[in-house]
């Protein structure tokens, strides 16, 4: 089993090996339970630790979007720039602070849903209604 250093997990994660060093860091990753756990230990270390952008950006909020910005983003009107990014901001910084905002909104756009459905339904209604007068003037 090849070693594996404490550098070259941090490599790992921040996804700066080579496609070949990421194979291996890999595999070691699968074989041994001992490198798991000390992967772990590093994510969890990064978590709490001072340098790393997200937890930066935890700590001051400096990327949050306004909620606004995270209604438009449940919706996906934004633009594709600032849907991707709010996409990150949420599922690979996951922002707490954001996280809570969009389940709360996303809560507050279910109660408005059964309007959005009941709408669709008539407009699905009414088509079907008009596509049988067609079938049938064809028979
Ligand atoms: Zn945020």
């Amino acid at each position: 089993m090849p070693d594996i250093t404490r550098a070259q997990l941090n490599a790992y994660l921040d996804d700066s090996l080579s496609d070949r060093e990421t194979a291996v860091v890999e595999q070691a990753l699968r074989d041994s339970e001992v490198l798991r756990r000390g992967l772990r230990a590093i994510m969890q270390e990064r978590d709490r630790g001072e340098h790393s952008i997200g937890a930066i950006w935890r700590r001051q909020r400096l990327s949050c979007p306004p909620r606004e910005q995270l209604g438009s983003y449940l919706l996906q009107v934004l633009d594709s720039d600032l849907q991707d990014y709010i996409e990150f901001h949420l599922k690979t910084i996951a922002c707490p602070f954001c996280l809570a905002n969009v389940t709360d909104l996303q809560a507050l756009q279910q109660e408005a849903e059964p309007q959005t459905r009941k709408r669709r339904q008539r407009i699905f209604d009414s088509s079907h209604g008009y596509l049988s007068v067609c079938r049938d003037t064809t028979k």
